[in-house]
């Protein structure tokens, strides 16, 4: 096999790609993966690219720009979601589509990885234009998605509408009902029970565990959550249950504190009549930068990308990290929360309970046959905790941190099922 193609040689440092492709070094060194199989996984396998008209509430045309990439295929279908943000590019939809090979293949469900984006402020757009946007867009990516291909689901700034109107316009093209396209849709229309707390539930679960293992009663212990959405708000509701004081909650606008803690179903609904966790009657102000570094027991990054990085790490004060987002920790702050001996329970890990709901959906609407929440919540609660427990095993027998444990775990898993595929033709 040639090994001198790099069809894009990398990135500028610290971009979601760049951070990725680290992690994966680590992981593959530690593992003493063959040159050969690195250079496959390396590359994202298909990256499509489409430009493409809306009609917008005025008559006008408006031209955007959207992604799907596929990581790999080597275990499944493609799996990932599709986000809307005004600054995601290219190589940011590259690192999330990898990061989801590496999710599906830590909690061991049969899917490769992938991930989709449009650049678009949704806020700026009206309920039809952001209809119009989403159809579009399908039909744009439906040369490359498919129930038995690769299978979309929600992510920042979509939403169970947006799963319904991708499933509906999939299926007009295609002239039947297709509801395992995507994942993450209304229950009326082929959705799973749980699915839309999973990530937020599979987060706690992986809490619990972190928690115990540090010796962390979670009764009492205080919870700071950055990024109040699909995640961060579950996540923050299932630990208050559990006993946590819920001290701090952010936004895209700003962050709230409250020493005595907040009711996340309160602040919630105070969120959906303003748009905002700012101003929660009872809560002081806060800057980003201060969520980051509040008194706290647990710390859960819930919203994008290289938040906690070399820059603010030293700052953190929670003893455990929970990764609810997607890359919000970059490797320089691995390093210094290790030193500090901060426990960090990786993105692949923490927040894997929303892909592995996402495939109850998807095997229920291959079946035709819907399970009841408890049967749901059951099956998630095993798989999280069983890949918690390989996690925490690879780590203890290779003396390595828990994000090169599940990477190293999931790494050798991809490579394992290419190798036994074999290289085609
Ligand atoms: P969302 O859009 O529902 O919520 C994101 C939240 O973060 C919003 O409240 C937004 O205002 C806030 N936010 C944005 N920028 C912020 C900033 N700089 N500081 C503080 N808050 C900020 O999105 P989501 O679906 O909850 O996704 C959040 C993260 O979790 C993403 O990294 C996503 O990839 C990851 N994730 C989501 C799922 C899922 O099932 N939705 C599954 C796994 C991982």
């Amino acid at each position: 096999m040639a090994r001198h193609i790099e069809r894009h040689p990398g990135p500028p440092a610290e971009s979601s790609y760049a951070v990725a492709l680290r992690q994966f070094d680590i992981a593959a060194d530690r593992l003493h993966l063959d040159e050969d199989y690195r250079q496959i996984l390396r590359t994202c396998k298909r990256e499509l690219t489409v430009n493409f008209p809306v009609r917008m509430d005025d008559g006008s045309i408006r031209v955007y720009q959207g992604y799907r990439v596929q990581h790999s295929l080597a275990r499944g279908p493609a799996k990932g979601g599709i986000r809307y943000h005004p600054e995601v590019d290219l190589d940011e939809v590259r690192a999330l589509a990898m990061w989801m090979t590496w999710k599906c293949a830590t909690v061991n469900i049969p899917y490769g990885g992938a991930k989709g984006a449009v650049v678009v402020d949704p806020k700026q757009l009206s309920p039809r234009e952001l209809e119009n946007l989403t159809r579009r867009f399908t039909s744009e990516i439906q040369i490359i998605i498919g129930p038995d291909s690769d299978v979309p689901a929600p992510d920042v700034n979509t939403n169970s509408q947006v799963m319904a109107w991708m499933m509906d316009t999939y299926s007009m093209n295609v002239g039947h009902s297709v509801p395992a396209v995507v994942t993450g849709k209304p229950l009326e229309i082929g959705g799973s029970e749980g699915r839309a707390e999973a990530t937020g539930r599979g987060c706690a679960i992986a809490t619990r565990h972190a928690a115990e293992r540090i010796g962390l009663r979670l009764d009492g212990a205080r919870l700071a959550v950055q990024g109040f959405g699909n995640v961060g708000q579950p996540l923050a509701e299932f630990l208050r249950a559990d006993g946590c004081s819920v001290v701090a909650l952010s936004d895209s606008r700003g962050a709230i504190h409250r020493p005595s803690g907040l009711d996340p179903a309160k602040v919630a609904r105070y969120k959906q009549e303003t748009g905002s966790v700012i101003g929660f009657p009872g809560s002081e102000p806060l800057s980003h930068a201060e969520l980051l570094a509040i008194d706290c027991e647990i710390l859960a990054p819930c919203a994008l990308a290289n938040e906690i990085t070399g820059r603010n790490a030293e700052a953190v004060k929670a003893r455990l990290v929970v990764e609810g987002a997607n890359g919000p920790t970059t490797p320089a702050a691995d390093q210094i929360l290790a030193d500090r001996g901060v426990l960090v329970v990786p993105d692949v890990l923490a927040n894997a309970g929303g892909v592995t709901v996402s495939y109850f959906e998807w095997v229920q609407d291959l079946m035709a046959f819907f399970w009841e929440p408890q049967e749901i919540n059951a099956k998630l609660e095993q798989i999280m905790t069983r890949a918690f427990r390989a996690v925490v095993t690879e780590a203890e027998n290779h003396r390595v941190d828990l994000r090169t444990a599940a990477q190293m775990l999931a790494v050798k898993r991809v490579a394992d099922a290419l190798k036994l595929r074999g290289i085609f033709p």
